[in-house]
């Protein structure tokens, strides 16, 4: 019997033996927002879900904690791609309520240990105070971005001078190498964009500043990504968020909820 299990796929009779075993419950998070010519618009969301199943099932066996995979939170908040068609996006307040009410939900259900694993940099804050507000006693959540597991110096190896830093990192570099790694099938390798980098001001607008943008929708050049770099990539994360799902199924039980609720 496999392991991993998909919250979607069971009943509410599975969840309520599997709820029983104290759990670690993996929430991928990503976004439904352009990503360029060549990938598609749920790559935000396709990352971590890949990534997430394959820490699941690399989890040693000696790890005795049941794992289960929640259906991806696809919709957020991506303004930054508004002048591209495909993009739809919550405001970050709304984000903030569906991430309170989602991790409530699983408190309430009596999941106490839940991973976000998120995959969309502008989601964080969001979906941190959401966690914070959503998070009943006795429930342990952590946020982790995919981006955070890979390690500078693999970066340095792989890119060198042609890195241009994770702020860009938009149908860029890694997520077209992660994409050529894990579904292949969805990546128009043929319409790939081959333009400068953007000029990057160290501030904000509102309005944004699309013009400075490539109208390609990759944030930076994309030249020299590969199913090989991604592959590389996506074992070290996957090594990264192993480490991280058994520190969280190890770990002593958060504590119970006290008489007067625990929502720091
Ligand atoms: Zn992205």
């Amino acid at each position: 019997m496999e392991r991993m299990k998909r919250w979607a796929e069971m009943t509410w009779t599975d969840i309520e033996s599997l709820v029983a075993e104290d759990p670690v419950a993996v929430l991928p998070t990503g976004s439904v927002e352009q990503h360029g010519p060549h990938l598609p618009l749920g790559t935000d969301y396709f990352i971590p879900l890949a990534l997430g199943d394959r820490a699941l099932r690399g989890i040693p066996e000696s790890v005795g904690c049941r794992l289960v995979s929640l259906p991806p939170l696809t919709y957020t908040h991506a303004p930054h791609s508004n002048p591209w068609p495909g993009t739809a996006n919550l405001d970050g307040t709304t984000l903030t309520r569906v991430a309170r009410d989602l991790i409530g939900e699983l408190g309430r259900q009596g999941v106490r240990r839940i991973a976000i694993l998120n995959g969309h940099m502008e989601s964080q804050a969001f979906l941190w105070e959401g966690a914070r507000l959503g998070r009943r006693g006795g429930s342990w959540v952590t946020l982790i971005n995919w981006w955070d597991l890979v390690p500078d110096p693999l970066v340095e190896d792989l890119f060198g001078d042609a890195w241009v830093g994770w702020e860009l990192e938009h149908a860029a570099l890694v997520e077209t190498a992660l994409m050529m790694a894990l579904r292949p099938e969805l990546v128009r390798e043929e319409r790939t964009p081959r333009e400068d980098s953007p000029l990057v001001r160290p501030y904000r607008s509102l309005p944004p500043e699309a013009p400075t943008l490539p109208r390609s929708g990759s944030f930076a050049p994309t030249a020299g990504a590969s199913a090989e770099i991604g592959e590389r990539i996506a074992g070290a994360i996957c090594d990264g968020l192993i480490d991280a799902l058994v520190n969280i199924a190890e770990s002593p039980a958060p504590p119970s909820p006290t008489a007067k609720g625990d929502r720091s």
